[in-house]
């Protein structure tokens, strides 16, 4: 999960969905049990158990690291598909309508000859205005134009989100610097050499404007070791995921100078176009970082500065760019053997994802389904009210202040999704890059205005094209999109355990967020505060959470080598398990729990190649989902009555190892 204000999102299922592993060789116990994995038994392997026959059956496609997965986004892509062919075909649409959008974009990306187009005019002009910029003064204007005009991250990286500190307010935030031109600092701490690629890509994009090789070589490696001492100055955090809220500084418009010595930060944020009040009080995440990046804004860094900025400039706009540098350049493009109508088709969905977006919910979504799908959560909802109510192992404020959070948490679907201002885009046309650089900054101009409106706790926080859920901690909202509201995750009109296992296991993973060893330290309101809770409950959190380490970095392994990293994955092992502990007490019989149970492990299911669960496993805040299912299954009591599991069987952790959230 992002705790920043940037990206307050909680990750939700997607990269549970897109990882996976290979459930014949994960081991839940002693290695030398392994033979027990096989038997095929609910009681000793429940992942194997339930999705035998796929797994048994899957074939991997050539190319593919995935097999018998049970995330598919195929349908949603064909979906799509036929939506955007409709509204090409159809006529007669409102100037400025998603379906005008799609048409124009569509048409005109056909008719753009990328191959042969010169740089166009407004791209060479900001170009030009950067290579001509006499100082730092001049250069910071255009960086602030560049990211107003052409939505270009600038030297100093923006964003507007519900303020943790004041939910019902947006707030501007500069996030902390974690790459230059897409060479991450983690990369660069690993091994310098990463720097190569700065100075490389730098030059070769200066000797396309003309500069000679040794002077495009000499900006490219100071503009390396700008990006070395950024770098340096990042107290070892080298990605966003490092940062917590807590790390936030809070600063002043007018009374921070002693920060921002080199550069005049107000005419900045004001030429970008941001309301004077509204960013009187920003935040920032790495104070260190951002006086060692005003540090390097003096004119003797001019040169590699303006080469960063053609950097970025390049890296965004390459394709409109590089046909007319083609020996410098072609290395940065692909070639696509795709048909131009394939090739527009993948450009919309890309690209216009806010216009299909709203056709996708009108065609696909219904009230019938919303209301099925709000009244499982309801269910879900009440479950844990029960569960956080009976938890007296907290204290009472505490958990009076967990029922509030949960009463105060709001469903985001796709009735919640409207469509837009038409007479935003009433004069949008021209060519393909016109009409793109225009859409850009019409969205980038709402963003940009967003920060002095208030927060709405309705906005749409993925599209709902997404296969996915979210929980966002400061608004205390879960985002629950339509894609993951139909196919083989929800039927309306299906089985209500088989969905309860499924869908319904999503949302409960997601509220189970609200009360995770992250999100706990934000109050009912969303607002970012430890102390809420009383120390006595802090340290009876805190012994569960080391005991729930202990009990995944123990029990479980993938290769009988690879332990989960039980801290890494705490947030989300949690999460899992409080899901799983509010489900298990909607079922009455033993007939629908098996339904659950095992639709619970269907929606897990996948066979991935090997090297991809080691990356999991390395890199991956969800656990494996042969983890997911058995180590989870494993600690909850209701389980072991309803298929008898004993001691000596695989899913058999001894009582006094076994974990709870709640109970
Ligand atoms: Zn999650």
């Amino acid at each position: 999960m992002k705790k920043l204000i940037g990206a307050a999102l909680i990750c939700a299922m997607t990269a549970s969905l897109i990882s996976g592993c290979t459930p014949s060789e994960v081991i839940t116990a002693e290695p030398s049990e392994t033979a027990k994995w096989k038997s095929g038994r609910a009681q000793d392997d429940f992942y194997y158990y339930a999705n035998k026959e796929t797994l048994d059956n899957a074939e991997f496609e050539y190319g593919s690291g995935y097999a018998a997965d049970a995330f598919d986004e195929t349908p949603v892509i064909e979906r799509l598909d036929t939506i955007i062919k409709d509204v090409v075909a159809g006529s007669g649409y409102e100037k400025g309508s998603e379906e005008y959008l799609i048409q124009t974009a569509y048409n005109s990306f056909i008719a753009y000859d990328f191959e042969n187009e010169p740089v166009p005019e407004e791209l060479q002009k900001v170009i030009d205005e950067v290579k001509n910029a006499k100082d730092i003064d001049e250069l910071m204007m255009t960086d602030a134009k560049l990211y107003r005009d052409f939505g270009i991250e600038g030297f100093f990286i923006l964003t507007v989100d519900a303020n943790p500190f004041l939910p019902e307010q947006n707030a501007l935030a500069i996030m902390p610097c974690t790459d230059v031109l897409g060479v991450s600092f983690d990369s660069i701490a690993d091994d310098n050499t990463a720097l190569n690629t700065i100075a490389t890509d730098t030059r070769t994009y200066l000797q396309t404007l003309g500069y000679d090789i040794d002077t495009a070589s000499e900006y490219g490696k100071q503009l390396a070791n700008i990006a070395l001492e950024i770098c340096s100055s990042s107290d070892g955090k080298y990605s966003r995921d490092a940062y917590e809220n807590d790390d936030i500084v809070i600063l002043y418009l007018s009374d921070c100078d002693d920060i921002f010595t080199n550069v005049d930060i107000e005419k900045y944020f004001m030429t970008i176009g941001f309301d004077r009040q509204a960013c009187e009080i920003f935040g920032a995440y790495n104070k260190e970082q951002l006086i060692c990046i005003n540090s390097l804004l003096v004119e003797e860094n001019l040169n590699a500065l303006k080469a960063w900025e053609i950097g970025k400039i390049y890296s965004e706009y390459m394709r409109f760019i590089a046909p007319s540098y083609y020996t410098f350049l072609s290395g940065y493009v692909s070639d696509n053997y795709k048909t131009p109508e394939e090739q527009a088709l993948n450009e919309i969905k890309s690209t216009l994802t806010a216009e299909t977006d709203p056709l996708y919910v009108e065609r696909y979504y219904s009230k019938e389904i919303d209301d099925g799908l709000r009244s499982m959560c309801d269910d879900i909802r009440e479950s844990y009210r029960t569960l956080i109510s009976d938890a007296t192992w907290l204290s009472e404020p505490t958990r009076n202040g967990l029922l509030e959070k949960l009463d105060n948490i709001v469903y985001v679907t796709g009735i919640n999704l409207t469509r837009h201002d038409n007479s935003k885009y009433a004069d949008i046309g021209g060519n393909y890059f016109e009409f793109y650089l225009e859409y850009r900054k019409v969205g980038q101009k709402d963003f940009i205005a967003s920060l002095a409106q208030p927060v709405d706790r309705y906005a749409i926080l993925m599209p709902m094209q997404t296969v996915n859920a979210c929980y966002a901690p400061v608004r205390n909202t879960i985002t629950i999109t339509v894609a993951i509201s139909g196919d083989s995750y929800f039927d309306v009109n299906g089985d209500y355990y088989v969905n309860l296992g499924n869908l319904g296991a999503t949302i409960a993973h997601e509220m189970g967020h609200a009360f995770d060893s992250n999100c706990i330290v934000y109050d009912k309101d969303g607002v970012y505060n430890p102390d809420w809770i009383a120390d006595e409950d802090k340290e009876a959190l805190l012994a569960r959470n080391e005991k729930a380490v202990r009990y995944f970095e123990d029990n479980f392994t993938v290769f009988g080598i690879y332990h989960v990293d039980g801290e890494m994955t705490l947030g989300e092992n949690f999460a899992d398990l409080s899901g799983m502990e509010c489900l298990v007490r909607i079922p009455q019989t033993d007939e629908d729990l098996k339904k659950m149970f095992e639709s619970y492990a269907h929606s897990y299911c996948r066979m991935s190649v090997d090297i991809y669960i080691v990356d999991q496993i390395a890199g991956d805040v969800h656990s494996p989902e042969v983890i997911r299912v058995n180590a989870i299954l494993s600690t909850v009591d209701v389980f072991y009555d309803v298929y008898d599991v004993k001691e000596g069987d695989g899913m058999y952790i001894a009582p006094e190892n076994r974990i709870s959230r709640w109970h």
